[in-house]
């Protein structure tokens, strides 16, 4: 079946005795067990497992094309799952501009568990294949290196298959945060990666009102046995509840993100042409340094857009206090459009260039939204 076909009918049936269409929430935390005992697989109590996460898990590792999935409370909990399943010393590349909060949660909370987090510019290959350490001696040996492409806030690409390649000739296993592209226009296993990790707090959830997170594996090997041993005595599960909202997003997310490509698009092209911006970062317009690679890896290039206004954060801060329709809030992925003043919204320790703006492009009509820009850039 193709994507669109599996994000609705997949894993339906999966603990849904009354083949309801719609799959009930179970909220109950506990199971009862056969009167001849519990047999392996069983469900019996809701933190081990549950219907509602048993079915996420199913349909979103279909829609990564990989064999099985861990679901979490949040992007952040999966992130830290990952780093728990290495031993502590162990030596961890990441690009420079990952995610913020993942920063802070490599360095601030596993780096007191020993954990060796170096920041690289993963778009640069020599230097990826420089900081690699395979002899280990009196430091860690690299066991994983992760990718976020495109990368926030400046929307740099990393060539997935190249740096799969080089972490395979060394028996390094790889991870690519995919919460921004999603499945619908990235597929990192098929590009060679291990590992997949969402924020389902996105565009999974795609309305702003749930917190999620995922990973998604190639193999079912021992890395995955522990990880799941994480996620359930580490115990950052999310609720029967949310894992039933997420089923029930999951089922327009090509749709939802489509459209989200094609508005981005629109607004991209039209901030190009804006005299106050004198920069766009978008993957999918020409002039951007990654359109080639993000071509060739990519079917869609998402909704996320920054920007480089002219002025500094004065200016930043005045021109999205300006708009009437997109919303002035982080995060990203819903319907409605909201964006922000990128540096105010980050820690300390931020690499976002002070006139920086970063939009989500939402599911309204583009022509409100070139409005609503005009109106703002003034
Ligand atoms: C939001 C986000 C995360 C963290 O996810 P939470 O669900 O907020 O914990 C991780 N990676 C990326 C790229 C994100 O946008």
């Amino acid at each position: 079946m193709k994507f669109e076909t599996r994000a609705i009918h997949v894993a339906m049936d999966i603990h849904n005795p009354s083949a309801s269409v719609v799959p009930p929430i179970s909220p109950s935390t506990i199971f009862e067990i056969d009167a001849e005992g519990r047999k392996e697989g069983d469900l019996h109590y809701t933190r081990l497992g549950n219907p509602n996460r048993l079915q996420f898990e199913a349909v979103i590792a279909s829609l990564e094309g990989g064999v099985a999935a861990a679901a979490f409370a949040s992007g952040i909990a999966a992130a830290t799952a990952v780093l728990q399943c290495l031993e502590p010393g162990d030596h961890v590349l990441l690009p420079e501009d990952v995610y913020a909060g993942n920063r802070k949660m490599a360095k601030g909370l596993m780096g007191r568990w020993n954990l060796d987090a170096e920041f690289v510019d993963m778009t640069d290959l020599e230097r990826v294949a420089d900081r690699i350490r395979v002899d280990g001696g009196r430091s860690g040996r690299t066991k994983l290196i992760w990718m976020e492409t495109p990368s926030n806030p400046l929307m740099q690409i990393t060539d997935v298959r190249a740096v799969c390649e080089l972490s395979k000739a060394h028996g390094i296993r790889t991870i690519v945060d995919n919460t921004w592209p999603t499945p619908v226009n990235q597929r990192p296993l098929e590009l060679g990666a291990d590992l997949v990790l969402h924020s389902t707090s996105k565009y999974f959830g795609g309305h702003s009102d749930l917190l999620g997170g995922a990973i998604v594996v190639r193999e079912q090997d021992e890395f995955f046995e522990r990880l799941t041993m994480v996620q359930q005595m580490g115990g950052a599960v999310p609720s029967p509840y949310d894992c039933w909202m997420l089923s029930r997003s999951t089922r327009s997310l090509a749709v939802r993100m489509r459209a989200h490509n094609e508005h981005a698009m629109a607004v991209a092209q039209f901030l190009e042409g804006h005299k106050r911006v004198s920069e766009v970062f978008y993957p999918g317009l020409v002039s951007h340094p990654g359109y080639e690679i993000a071509k060739s890896q990519m079917d869609g290039f998402g909704g996320m857009i920054s920007f480089l206004i002219d002025g500094g954060q004065k200016e930043g801060i005045e021109i999205v206090g300006r708009s009437q329709l997109i919303m002035r809030a982080t995060s990203l992925g819903g319907v409605e459009s909201t964006w922000e003043h990128r540096r105010s919204s980050e820690d300390e320790g931020s690499v976002s260039p002070d006139n920086l703006i970063r939009l989500s492009v939402g599911l309204e009509h583009p022509d409100d939204l070139i409005e609503d820009l005009t109106l703002a850039l003034g």
